[in-house]
């Protein structure tokens, strides 16, 4: 089965190791490639940021 990107539609090739597993408020997994998985995880510390402070 493929693994392609749930932001950019990049294909995984070979090793899907780095990817990010995603879980959404319905409980369905979406993969992240390694670029998104970083960018989505700096936009997860943005949130959290702007909540705490
Ligand atoms: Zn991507």
């Amino acid at each position: 089965m493929d693994t392609v990107c749930s932001l950019c539609g990049t294909r995984a090739e070979g090793s899907t190791l780095l990817w990010a597993t995603e879980r959404d408020e319905r409980g369905r997994e979406s993969r992240l490639c390694p670029d998104c998985a970083r960018e989505h995880v700096r936009d997860i510390e943005a949130r959290l940021s702007t909540e705490w402070w």
